[in-house]
């Protein structure tokens, strides 16, 4: 479980964010909505502790996060995996050596990596380009990449930025599924920042709604998008919506 008490963070004298409480529970999807320059992608980086913040708490499986060492935040932040709008794939290596990556950035000790790799690998449905290089793959074939990459040092947590955003509707659609699919068959949670609504919609459970660097709203997506469209107000006339 994720639990966020009052956090508040500023940038140069600028509060981004401003007393946010928020739980997302084991098994959530929990999606972050809000327009450009809400606070939604600084929140997320603030959860896998990429990003300090002035005050309140981060709380993660009873372990206080904002209270660890560099290396005890270190650890933590193996156990939890994140993918971006642009995929952020080293062009140069190929997708085994890209799936590799995170065991070699953490000094991971685990055993039979070839097989963790070739198991991550098929579970995203890219067996075949285990040899090829970023450049040779479509973009939802490359952000498939960036999941198994995600997945391979076996995160409780899995932290996704604008992740469709690049994507055509239909592409879209089947990386959703495999979200789904990894949040069922693995256990994993799923935090996803997000400015489509039909995003949240298609997967997510909960979610919450930031604007100007605060929690306008928080709980179960379909009683939000029921009883509170108002809320959304501020996505009307968005693609998607
Ligand atoms: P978008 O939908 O455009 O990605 P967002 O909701 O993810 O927006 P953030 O990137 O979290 O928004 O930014 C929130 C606010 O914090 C913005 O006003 C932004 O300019 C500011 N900000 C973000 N990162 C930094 C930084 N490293 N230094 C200074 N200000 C920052
Ligand atoms: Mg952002």
């Amino acid at each position: 479980m994720i639990e966020i008490r009052n956090l508040s963070k500023t940038f140069d004298g600028k509060q981004v964010l401003q007393g946010i409480d928020l739980v997302i529970e084991k098994g959530d999807i929990y999606g972050l909505v809000g327009v450009s320059g809400a606070g939604k992608s600084t929140l997320l980086r603030c959860i896998n502790g990429l990003e300090s913040f002035d005050s309140g708490d981060l709380i993660v499986d009873s372990v206080q996060i904002n209270r660890l060492s560099n290396k005890e935040l270190r650890y933590f932040r193996s156990g939890i995996g994140m993918i971006f709008q642009q995929f952020s794939l080293l062009e140069r290596k190929t997708v085994y050596e890209n799936i590799l990556f995170p065991l070699k950035c953490f000094k991971s000790k685990m055993n039979n990596v070839d097989q963790r790799i070739r198991e991550v690998l098929e579970l995203v449905e890219l067996s075949d380009k285990i040899n090829m290089l970023p450049r040779q793959l479509s973009g939802g074939q490359k952000q498939r990449v960036a999941i198994a990459r995600a997945l391979i040092m076996n995160p409780k947590i899995l932290l996704c930025d604008e992740a469709t955003s690049a994507l055509d509707p239909n592409i879209t659609q089947s990386i959703l599924e495999l979200l789904k699919k990894i949040n069922r068959e693995l256990g994993i949670t799923i935090v996803v920042v997000t400015h489509q609504m039909s995003v949240v919609k298609g997967i997510c459970n909960k979610m919450g709604v930031l604007s100007s660097g605060k929690l306008k709203a928080a709980g179960n997506a379909q009683e939000i998008f029921l009883n509170t469209p108002e809320i959304l107000d501020d996505f009307m006339g968005e693609e998607n919506y």
